[in-house]
């Protein structure tokens, strides 16, 4: 199945062309990040992964999730509850696959990093469940809060 890329009409800060980032990302990696493909599920290094951290787009870096919002969804891929901040992801609606979903994309590259779906029960804060790839995201060391930035444990919003 040929995949089809669409735009949203967003200019990202980080804009590379297809040579390149065929040149900077793996083919695995590259098929999900840039053509909007899914890794298979119950394969992805981060789906049942519990270390404490932050997880950024593998493609530019940008600090998309955190562990703290990561819960068990037994659905085969990595699931968070919320991502780092709102304005780090980007939403747009998907039809591809026979139904309406909402797919999630890195706002700082627009690379494809899965779907979001809400409203299916889970226990958590926000009944909604970021199904990223784990091929789209790395998990790097947790970085304490950086001071006015509003992400620091006092912030309520
Ligand atoms: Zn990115």
């Amino acid at each position: 199945m040929e995949a089809v890329v669409r735009t949203s009409g967003r200019i990202y800060p980080v804009q590379l062309d297809d040579q390149e980032w065929r040149a900077r990302l793996a083919p695995a990696e590259y098929a999900v990040l840039r053509k909007g493909g899914t890794e298979r599920p119950f394969t992805g290094e981060y789906t049942d992964d519990h270390t404490e951290g932050v997880y950024s787009c593998r493609a530019c870096g940008s600090e998309l999730f955190r562990s703290t919002e990561k819960f068990d969804s037994h659905c085969g891929w990595p699931s968070f509850f919320a991502p780092l901040a709102q304005d780090r992801v980007e939403y747009l609606s998907d039809g591809s696959a026979g139904m309406t979903r909402t797919e999630v994309r890195c706002a700082n590259c627009g690379s494809h990093l899965g779907h979001v779906f809400e409203g299916e029960g889970y226990d958590t804060p926000t009944d909604q469940r970021y199904c990223i790839n784990s091929i789209s995201i790395r998990r790097g060391p947790a970085t304490p809060p950086v001071a006015g930035t509003g992400t620091g444990p006092a912030g309520q919003e």
